[in-house]
């Protein structure tokens, strides 16, 4: 039986150590760090998204600003409130919540942020380093950087490691194949096009499943002793919860998990990663503006 990766757990260390650093920054009477979450319109995923990451930043004694914009706010009003958060003193980490409502310029939004403030790492330019051999972006994207972590805090060799990434979206897929291949993976990005899926995916000695089709990732599709990182969140119809949904991953946890080497549960794996990720690169912005 694989070895579970609990997500949820080492969030929680991540997070008491993102909280002892803002104490100490206090302490030593530098400013408090503060996170702007900007959301436009009223996606009621992205209203718990936002709620989540405010309530965990409170905790950690980082400062939340919430900025509730209308869903027909032009383009230059949203990226004037952006410019009007960059100026802040107290505003250390800017996030802007996608997906954004449709007519508005998303990749014209994140280039108006400042790079120093970039706390999701979706700012062209901190993308454009994760690409490059040898640049370094400021701040990397919350929820590859915590598949990483996963990776990492289990003691999992990725030099030379065969990587399948399922998916290649600008938020989980392409950054987390980058970062891969920046700690000397070889990796393979597979999307909708991607002919012999289960064959290709049975190479990896690492598996990162960030496609969004409940449990599709089967027993078969899984070399025996692979690690396998669970990124997908899918609601899925179920009578018996109060809500009508449970929510899973991309990979059928129960077969799998009898043949790979470890594996993160979803929920309870990579999204606890993610929130502690935010929170941490706020932290770091905080520190970056003391100068
Ligand atoms: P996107 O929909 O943006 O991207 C999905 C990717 O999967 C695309 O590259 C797509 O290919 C590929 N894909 C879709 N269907 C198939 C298929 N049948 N076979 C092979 N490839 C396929 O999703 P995201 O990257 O935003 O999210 C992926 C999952 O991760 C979702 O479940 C989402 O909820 C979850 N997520 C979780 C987070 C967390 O904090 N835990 C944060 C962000 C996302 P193509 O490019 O060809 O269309």
């Amino acid at each position: 039986m694989a070895e579970i990766i609990n997500g949820k757990k080492i969030a929680a260390q991540v997070r008491a150590e993102v909280a002892a650093g803002v104490t100490a920054r206090v302490e030593a009477g530098l400013s408090q760090p503060g996170l702007a979450t900007v959301l436009v319109g009223e996606n009621p995923a992205s209203e718990v998204y936002v709620r989540m990451k405010q309530k965990a930043a409170t905790k950690a004694g980082i400062n939340s600003f919430d900025v509730r914009l209308p869903t027909d706010i032009s383009q230059e009003g949203l990226e004037k409130e952006v410019t009007a958060l960059n100026a802040r003193a107290d505003v250390h980490g800017i996030l802007v919540q996608l997906p954004l409502p449709d007519g508005l310029d998303e990749e014209r939004v994140l280039g108006v942020i400042d790079v120093n403030k970039d706390v999701d790492g979706f700012h062209p330019l901190n993308i454009g380093r994760l690409a490059q051999k040898g640049r370094k972006p400021l701040f990397v994207p919350a929820t590859p950087d915590g598949v990483i972590y996963l990776l990492e805090h289990i003691g999992t060799e990725m030099e030379g490691a065969e990587v399948v990434v399922l998916g290649r979206s600008n938020i989980v897929g392409m950054p987390v194949a980058l970062l891969l291949v920046e700690r000397n993976a070889t990796v393979t990005i597979c999307h909708s096009r991607t002919r012999q899926l289960p064959e290709v995916c049975r190479r990896a000695d690492i598996l990162i499943a960030a496609v969004g089709r409940p449990e599709m990732v089967k027993k078969d599709w899984v070399m025996p002793g692979a690690v396998v990182i669970d990124v997908g969140t899918n609601r899925v119809d179920d009578d018996t919860k109060e809500k009508g949904y449970r929510l899973v991953g991309d990979v059928a946890f129960d077969e799998v998990s009898e043949v790979a080497g470890a594996i993160s549960p979803s929920p309870g794996g990579v999204g606890p990663m993610t929130i502690a990720m935010l929170l941490r690169n706020t932290l770091k912005a905080a520190e970056l503006g003391d100068g």
